[in-house]
């Protein structure tokens, strides 16, 4: 299992653009998104990418007809997406892994000959709750969010989430 530290944070910008063009059904866009967002990540956090990723090519690979393609890139997702915590980034990892595990199984009852009558409806999104970055007013800082409880590590300003909406909208 990843540390949950891995999981704590923001997802990166191109991150969720994938996500959304993933659940646009755009998976060659979601993956070009995705990429960019694994290349620029250094942290763990660009494995779990990489594995989202991967599963966009699989259903690309769907799409087309490409049955071997799309039963070699989800296999080699696996790996990518195995050790994560239910939730992470805000990203329902678990429910992801589920539905591409639901993909795959249809597919392979269907079997090479069928796969144009793959049923696209089993092609689920993505769900998550994009996470806020909180930039502390006083010092700068970034802060941190447990449970809607902001605070700032650096010099001490809490703030409760739910009080912000008036500065923020
Ligand atoms: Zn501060």
């Amino acid at each position: 299992m990843q540390s949950s530290n891995n999981c704590n944070g923001v997802l990166h910008e191109k991150a969720i653009e994938g996500l959304k063009l993933f659940n646009e059904g755009k998976f060659f866009e979601a993956h070009e998104e995705l990429e960019t967002a694994w290349r620029d990540e250094t942290g763990k956090v660009r494995d779990l990418y990489q594995g989202i990723l991967q599963v966009a090519v699989t259903y690309l690979h769907i799409t087309r007809g490409n049955y071997e393609g799309a039963v070699k890139v989800y296999g080699r997702s696996l790996k990518w997406l195995k050790d994560w915590p239910d939730i992470c980034r805000g990203i329902q990892v678990k429910k992801f892994r589920d539905d591409a595990e639901l993909v795959i199984k249809e597919l392979e009852k269907l079997g090479k000959e069928n796969i144009g009558r793959f049923n696209k409806s089993l092609f689920k999104q993505i769900v998550w709750n994009e996470k806020r970055k909180w930039i502390c007013d006083r010092c700068g800082s970034e802060m941190h969010e447990k449970n809607c409880k902001v605070s700032c590590p650096n010099c001490g300003n809490r703030f409760d989430c739910s009080d912000l909406n008036i500065y923020f909208d």
